[in-house]
């Protein structure tokens, strides 16, 4: 079987003279959490429609579980949440379900089984226009799962979402993910999606500026070390470092050293620090999030 469950080579997208999705070659590996990030406009939903079959492609192909997107064997193992959920607002959640799965031509149970897989269970029979904004996104979930597709394709699960509507949301996508689910979700909001994403594919302007894990996007992960007397400090660390060392200011405007925490045993230095008679106040190893590493790409792009 086919590695990956979605791939891409070149797509691209053209409405008149503008470029939405400019060649973009990106694969979703079977069972991985792959989260597509960029800012508003970057050509997110654009991408997902394409690998729904509800958009055209002018250039370039995609793959859907190895066959032509949007077609109907294609789209029987793919679930998605692409455009708000279209639910009847006085019926209620199971209803709704119930309704998509006899036109999906499921089995009865299917709407259940979704329900209590999203935790709704017990608010499924009160009206869909009685959800917060949280549960109607979740409720969209289930309409996904149901059938158990070999793929779900969410659209900004998290778009709206409070703090605690979000954490329930990634937990949710989370114990997807630990039954073996493959998912595709889109982002804007990348701190939310870096804690649970197995990859990521970033894109920026319609064109794809990087996919890869998560902690190869961060990249090196940053010591900073703040001891006096400092110059003797830079003697220590300059024999422990493998890369360069650096005096640098930190927040409160103090000198501190900074140098790649790649390689570096945080115990041992401290040790050989105190050992040769330094004042240690803080050693720190800080990472990039991905909004660091995002605004770098978006600057760069302009
Ligand atoms: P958002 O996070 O705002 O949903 P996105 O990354 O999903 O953004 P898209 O919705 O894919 O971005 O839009 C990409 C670009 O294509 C935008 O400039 C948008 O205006 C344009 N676009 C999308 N659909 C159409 C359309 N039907 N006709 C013309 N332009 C379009």
């Amino acid at each position: 079987m086919d590695a990956n469950i979605v791939s891409t080579d070149r797509l691209t997208k053209r409405y008149g003279e503008h470029i939405a999705v400019d060649q973009v070659s990106l694969s979703v590996r079977r069972g991985e959490v792959y989260g597509f990030l960029g800012p508003n406009g970057a050509g997110k939903t654009t991408t997902l429609r394409m690998l729904l079959g509800l958009v055209k492609p002018s250039g370039g192909s995609a793959l859907v579980h190895g066959m032509v997107p949007g077609s109907p064997d294609s789209l029987r193992r793919t679930g998605s949440l692409v455009e708000g959920p279209g639910f009847f607002p006085y019926l209620s959640g199971l209803e709704n379900l119930r309704v998509i799965a006899q036109y999906r031509g499921l089995g009865r149970g299917e709407a259940e089984e979704a329900l209590e897989r999203v935790e709704l269970a017990s608010r499924g029979k009160d009206r869909f226009r009685t959800y917060s904004l949280g549960m109607k996104q979740r409720l969209g979930v289930a309409a996904a799962l149901m059938g158990r597709p070999d793929l779900l394709v969410l659209d900004e699960p998290t778009n709206g979402l409070d703090p605690a509507g979000m954490a329930s949301m990634r937990r949710l996508i989370q114990d997807l993910s630990e039954d073996g689910q493959t998912v595709l979700l889109s982002s804007h909001l990348l701190a939310e999606v870096q804690q649970f994403c197995h990859r990521v594919g970033v894109v920026v302007g319609g064109r794809l500026a990087y996919e890869g894990t998560v902690s190869d996007l961060r990249g090196a992960r940053m010591l900073k070390v703040h001891a006096e007397p400092i110059e003797k400090a830079v003697q220590v660390l300059t024999g422990t470092a493998t890369g360069e060392v650096e005096l640098t200011d930190d927040e409160d405007g103090r000198t501190v050293l900074a140098a790649d925490a790649d390689g570096i045993d945080v115990p041992t230095l401290v040790r050989g620090l105190v050992a040769s008679d330094i004042d240690v106040h803080s050693v720190s190893v800080s990472e990039r999030s991905l909004e660091d590493v995002f605004l770098t790409m978006t600057e760069a792009e302009k």
